[in-house]
């Protein structure tokens, strides 16, 4: 393996789930829902494989989806075009990655948010390039993990190429305000950086925040590349139907480095997920209902349990704070917890260059039906 790749062998994800079925473990490490998605949006898979929709689709996606992707884009005021300016591919993972090697140069900074997810990283390896990570900042009182504005200004220099913003955040559950990301706009016109958003949760935010895409802010529309999947919207995490949106100039050179990584991908998937889009908006808004009460059931059982949790506005996921529970270090006790008792989840650090600040982290999914939470509440209670 090439030096640059030697530090992404294996998962986090693929580590924990296979230590969960090992072990009979309540699997609250990778986030993926134990329910499927719309009947439509299924009975529509089938019907395409019933069709015969079994063979290479168009390069830059089925035309119904890239038209369903725009015309879902228009909920947050920003237009594309479907024939220029979307781009289908294999999951968001797929549309991160062909973005990166397709405008950034070896050489080139990347800026993260620490923690990140841990693609990106990788991805920005694979490019040859180089990341630079900016800390979120736990606020003292709330515990949110917030954006550290001068830490950003901090991290751009004359190498930096883009900034990666992930919100709704994976692990944190972060959803940045208004405010915060205007922040990040200002210094991506400043710097005339690129823009790569991951907003694969951008349905799956709680209580009275707001999904804000970058995109839609003032001098953004035209350095950004927008990224969101099917996968957490509709529960389909298997599908990996993703897909990217930005201007024609920008949608062209990602397109010519996804071509040569899968060219295309989940024909009868497509339309399917195009139906979702346009029909299935009701089930998503229950969807969300549901995850916040599941969000609330997890931060309450955990905090009886023993965790210090920290707030959740979106997402799947819970990070909580093992030390009240006289643990030091997440990783440990992520590889001891399924032996013990039986449950699984993800440390933080793993999603970090600075493991020792973010030890004291553990992030669990509430995506799972209530009696999967329960039970691995019940049993988490054992630790104390
Ligand atoms: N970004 C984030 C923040 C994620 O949590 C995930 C995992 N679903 C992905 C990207 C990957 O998305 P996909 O499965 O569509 O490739
Ligand atoms: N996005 C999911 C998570 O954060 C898992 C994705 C994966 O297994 N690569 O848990």
């Amino acid at each position: 393996l090439v030096p640059r790749l030697r530090p992404f062998t294996s998962t986090i994800f693929a580590e924990m789930t296979a230590l969960a079925q090992r072990t009979g473990a309540v699997n609250l490490g990778q986030g993926f829902p134990d329910t499927d998605g719309p009947v439509s949006m299924l009975e529509t898979a089938k019907k395409s494989i019933d069709d015969g929709l079994n063979q290479y689709p168009p390069g830059p996606g089925t035309p119904a989806l890239r038209q369903a992707v725009s015309d879902h884009r228009k909920r947050y005021g920003t237009t594309y075009d479907p024939d220029t300016e979307v781009l289908v591919t294999v999951g968001a993972t797929e549309a991160i990655a062909a973005t990166l090697l397709a405008l950034v140069e070896p050489g080139d900074e990347v800026v993260l948010f620490e923690p990140y997810y841990d693609s990106y990283a990788a991805s920005v390896a694979m490019a040859g390039a180089t990341r630079r990570t900016v800390g979120l900042v736990e606020d003292p009182t709330t515990g949110r993990f917030g954006l550290d504005v001068d830490g950003l200004r901090a991290a751009i220099g004359p190498r930096t190429r883009a900034v990666l913003v992930n919100t709704p955040h994976n692990p944190t559950g972060t959803v940045f305000t208004r405010a915060e990301l205007e922040a990040v706009a200002a210094l991506c016109v400043e710097h005339d950086l690129l823009a790569i958003t991951d907003e694969v949760y951008e349905h799956l935010v709680f209580d009275a925040h707001e999904h804000v895409p970058l995109a839609t802010l003032p001098g953004m529309a035209e350095r950004t590349v927008t990224i969101s999947s099917a996968g957490k919207t509709f529960n389909c995490t298997g599908w990996k139907i993703g897909w990217l949106c930005s201007t024609p100039e920008l949608v062209a050179a990602v397109k010519a480095a996804k071509q040569f990584l899968t060219f295309v991908g989940g024909a009868p998937f497509q339309p399917a997920v195009a139906h979702a889009l346009n029909h299935e908006l009701a089930w998503v808004e229950a969807l969300r209902t549901s995850l916040a009460t599941k969000r609330s059931r997890l931060s309450e059982g955990l905090a009886e349990a023993g965790f210090a949790v920290r707030p959740s506005e979106g997402t799947y996921f819970i990070t909580a704070d093992v030390r009240p529970l006289g643990f030091t270090d997440g990783a440990e006790l992520c590889r001891a917890l399924p032996e013990r008792i039986g449950v699984a989840g993800v440390p933080v650090q793993v999603f970090t260059d600075h493991p020792d600040q973010w030890k004291h982290l553990v992030r669990f999914a509430f995506c799972k039906k209530d009696e999967v939470l329960d039970e691995a509440l019940r049993r988490l209670h054992k630790l104390t």
